[in-house]
């Protein structure tokens, strides 16, 4: 089977791509095309899912043309997450546009479910919160007639957008969702993996438009692509995908992607963690019936730090002159930079906290400051850390992705900051990758995950920590103080 290729699906938040990988895990073709965002009000945002289907198919076909249909073994879908479709299951077409996950239209009905959100959170390992699919399904119910006529006449099919399009690609003979996209719902229970009564009573969805909940590697469905009935066998949601195409397959090993904002995501094996600071737990991947999980959180600010000094500051004339500038001087010269330009995220759950460069004297230079922008991204990160810890997940490995992971010199102070060894992949496709790896055991071209990741994920370079603990503990305290300052 090695001249054979896995074709992914990513349907994203902004564009659709279909990537084909060999059984070694080298990219062989690739298609992508833009995908339209919808703004209709303040805080809302809203796709076609229309759009969607036919781009999928697109890509999906441009692919498999360019590479020889018959050479597909299989194919994987990953995909944004919580944005939730609806379509009438006697014609397949959609309702009404998909809510997407960064729409905020249901922040009030959230505040004044507030009294449910330790139940919630027990349950669904969630928080009650818009981005969330639930609360979106309830308010289309509501507000869009034909979707409220179509859960009264059992014609409604909703799904978040693997489903859409596994349904569609399937010709309508699948509803399932995998049991990683579920988990994103508030209607699924952790534990077991099964949609839950009270979830579906408390926001009074019709439990007959939901999908079957499936594994996230295995016969899903069959779907015609290239003119050949070719296997689905692999789905997963962006972000768990990119954790298996990390090989952050054992407890303790984190993903963190690096772009605007850093989404990190620690494998907590084979028991659904429960976390007292706000982190989200959510199931990592479900094969043969059994799930894994794993604890997530987000910084808001990572890269749109170094584009602030660039574009705000106007200090350094591209994001790349940031790894010079930090390199030039031996230490940030006692400033600390808490870039809460737009709030802190977990673990402090501070989103009106604003910004804070301290510790500044007559000898700071924009290379100081530079620095200290880096060196936040170490130490929000090792906040994260400490959550994780104390939450049960002490950290073992952080494998790292995203565009700020360019920089060398940011990399080494990661494993500086944190004291673990810190790797970035060859292919930085780590989404598309982890799809791959779980089509690929899906449809039996490696025996589970591990096998996958051997064949297909290597690392590009390790970053082994070069400072010791008491000169870590320094920078974590001078940290921890701005920190305090900015939370008062
Ligand atoms: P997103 O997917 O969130 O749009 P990307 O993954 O493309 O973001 O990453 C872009 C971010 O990375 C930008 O905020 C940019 O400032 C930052 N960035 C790019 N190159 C570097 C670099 N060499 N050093 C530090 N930051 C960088």
């Amino acid at each position: 089977m090695t001249d054979q290729y896995l074709l992914v699906l990513d349907a994203g938040t902004t564009s659709t791509r279909a990537i084909a990988f060999s059984a070694a895990g080298a990219i062989v073709a690739s298609a992508a095309r833009p995908l339209t965002q919808h703004y209709p009000a303040s805080g809302w945002v809203e796709h076609d899912a229309g759009e969607i289907r036919d781009l999928s198919r697109a890509v999906l076909d441009e692919v498999a043309a360019a590479v020889g249909p018959e050479r597909i073994a299989a194919i994987g879908i990953t995909n944004q997450r919580e944005t939730i479709c609806f379509w009438d299951r006697t014609t397949g077409e959609p309702l009404c546009h998909a809510i997407v996950w960064q729409d905020r239209r249901t922040a009030d009905y959230c505040a004044s479910l507030k009294p449910h959100e330790a139940d919630v959170q027990a349950k669904t390992g969630l928080l009650l919160d818009p981005y969330f699919s639930a609360t979106k399904i309830r308010w289309a119910l509501d507000n869009w007639p034909m979707v409220a006529d179509a859960a009264r006449t059992g014609r409604l099919a909703v799904g978040t957008v693997e489903s859409w399009l596994i349904w569609h690609l399937s010709g309508g003979a699948a509803h399932v969702t995998d049991a990683t996209n579920a988990s994103r719902t508030l209607l699924m229970d952790l534990a077991t993996c099964a949609w839950d009564d009270d979830l579906i009573a408390l926001f009074g969805v019709p439990r007959a438009a939901l999908p079957t909940i499936v594994d996230c590697a295995g016969p899903l469905a069959t779907a015609m692509v290239g003119g050949r009935m070719i296997p689905i066998t692999g789905a997963a949601g962006d972000q768990q995908a990119a954790a298996i195409g990390q090989g952050c397959l054992t407890p303790g090993a984190i993903k963190a992607t690096y772009g605007t904002g850093c989404f990190l995501l620690a494998h907590a094996g084979p028991q659904p963690p429960v976390s007292h600071s706000r982190l989200l737990s959510t199931v990592a991947w479900r094969l043969a019936g059994v799930p894994a999980y794993a604890l997530e959180g987000a910084i808001f600010v990572a890269g749109s730090a170094i584009q602030w000094l660039r574009d705000g500051l106007g200090i350094i004339a591209d994001s790349k002159d940031s790894e010079t500038l930090a390199q030039s001087v031996p230490d940030a010269g006692g400033v600390s930079f808490v870039p809460a330009l737009a709030g802190l995220g977990a673990p402090h759950w501070a989103p009106d906290a604003r910004g804070l460069i301290c510790g500044l004297s007559g000898g700071t230079t924009r290379a100081h400051i530079v620095r200290a922008a880096l060196e936040a991204q170490g130490q929000q990160t090792a906040d994260l850390v400490d959550a994780l810890a104390v939450d049960g997940v002490p950290a073992a490995t952080l494998r790292v992705d995203g565009g700020m992971v360019v920089n060398n010199w940011l990399c080494q102070d990661l494993a500086d900051s944190l004291g673990i060894v810190v790797e970035r992949p060859r292919v930085i496709e780590t989404t598309a990758m982890g799809a791959a790896m779980l089509a690929g055991v899906g449809c039996g071209m490696f025996a589970d995950l591990p096998a996958a990741a051997a064949a297909m994920a290597a690392a590009d370079r390790s970053f082994h920590p070069a400072i010791d603990g008491a000169a870590r503990s320094v920078r974590r305290q001078q940290w921890q103080t701005a920190v305090r300052r900015v939370l008062a």
